[in-house]
């Protein structure tokens, strides 16, 4: 069978390892330079995108921005997966906090922004500190601002509204101010949902980010209430949407009580983990999802944790001297903070599991890998 990924990036990569096994042909669709390529060895194919798309018995994304024209052509085949909906609702904020209002899923309380006296109410409505956040674009903490005090009223205000003003009649810019939320700490739920409606569900991820982006991940310490709650906002939102494929969906733990932060209609980073964790991976629920293939255990073999490589010229070969440690490299060209590849680190429990973080510690440096050493202290604490 043959698939067509939008995006051509890691996820695109690692989707395609997944689907080899199962004799899934894959390519590549990159945004950028509008070209089929190979999604590992990066070759151009002399193929157009309506050719790639005759061609795909499947279509599907690795992520939400994808140009309007594009999602359209996809569409019009009836085999591209999540769908339409979908791809915008987690590609615009506002989008997405109508489909939780709308399913009583419960999020950060927030007001929408398209003019300075709504961010005035917003001051006065929600309080301080706000989050303020781009609807349309923004990844990796990008397009955000944090307001503490009346006094940054005025500079934020003026760099929205260069935001604002930089949309057009079809792709119009707005903004979203939520409330800061004192969370505990962050966790996602993965699941993935088949063409008949049949969902399967990864045990809950905790996740910390480091200047907005995740750093490290932990599955496998999570209690069955709080899964639970997860899995019931997966359920209502993935039948809302109708949903083909892998869901991921990011909450703010308070005091036990989840509240989604952000809504990924893609397989997502904070479920590489799934590689060693579970039998069948994220990447490979996701092709098999779109594929009309039966979907694959989700269940948790061994408590993993995933440590992401940022801006690294390389992963150092010492890590996989650990035991079960395996190295994800991205084969991208390295950049400050860009997501260059990840780590993943198995074990038979949850001290175990901090052993051999503190064995990864002594290798990774803190300042490269934040959070290692803290993680392990408190796995074998607990
Ligand atoms: P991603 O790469 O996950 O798509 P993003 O740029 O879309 O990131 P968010 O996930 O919305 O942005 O925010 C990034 C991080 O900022 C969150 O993981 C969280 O740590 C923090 N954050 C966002 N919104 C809030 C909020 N309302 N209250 C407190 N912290 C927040
Ligand atoms: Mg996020």
């Amino acid at each position: 069978m043959n698939i067509l990924i939008l995006g051509a990036g890691q996820l695109a990569r690692m989707m395609s390892l997944a689907g080899a096994p199962l004799d899934l042909n894959v390519v590549a669709y990159d945004v950028g330079s509008e070209k089929i390529i190979h999604p590992l060895t990066g070759e151009v194919h002399s193929s157009t995108l309506q050719q790639a798309i005759d061609n795909a018995d499947a279509i599907t994304a690795e992520f939400e921005h994808i140009p309007d024209d594009v999602l359209t052509l996809c569409c019009q085949s009836n085999k591209f997966y999540p769908g339409k909906a979908a791809i915008k609702t987690g590609g615009d904020r506002a989008l997405e906090k109508a489909l939780l209002d709308k399913t009583h899923v419960e999020c950060a309380p927030y007001q929408l922004i398209t003019e300075k006296a709504h961010l005035i109410a917003a001051v006065e409505r929600l309080g301080k500190p706000l989050v303020i956040k781009t609807c349309q674009a923004g990844y990796d903490g990008k397009g955000q601002w944090r307001l503490k005090s009346d006094d940054e009223i005025e500079q934020i205000w003026s760099e929205m509204a260069d935001f604002i003003a930089s949309g057009t009649d079809s792709a119009p810019h707005s903004i979203i101010a939520e409330k800061m939320i004192p969370f505990d700490r962050e966790v996602s739920i993965i699941g993935a949902r088949d063409k008949a409606g049949n969902t399967v569900i990864y045990p809950l991820t905790e996740n910390q980010h480091t200047n907005g982006v995740l750093t490290l991940s932990v599955a496998g310490k999570e209690k069955a209430a709080i899964q639970e709650q997860a899995e019931r906002a997966f359920n209502k939102l993935a039948q809302e949407l109708d949903y083909v494929g892998v869901l991921a969906i990011e909450f703010f733990d308070v005091q036990g009580t989840l509240l989604v932060n952000e809504i990924a209609p893609r397989v997502h980073n904070s479920g590489h983990w799934t590689q060693q964790g579970t039998h069948c991976s994220q990447f490979e629920n996701h092709m098999r999802a779109v594929a009309g293939l039966p979907l694959g255990s989700t269940e948790l073999l061994r408590p993993t944790a995933m440590i992401n490589v940022l801006g690294q010229p390389s992963i150092p070969q010492s890590v996989l001297a650990t035991h079960d440690v395996t190295s994800h490299w991205y084969g991208k060209t390295a950049k400050p903070g860009r997501k260059m590849g990840h780590i993943n680190v198995s074990a038979d429990n949850l001290h175990q599991l901090g052993e051999r973080l503190a064995a990864l510690a002594e290798i990774l440096p803190e300042e490269d890998y934040p959070g290692v050493a803290n993680t392990s202290t408190q796995l074998i604490l607990n």
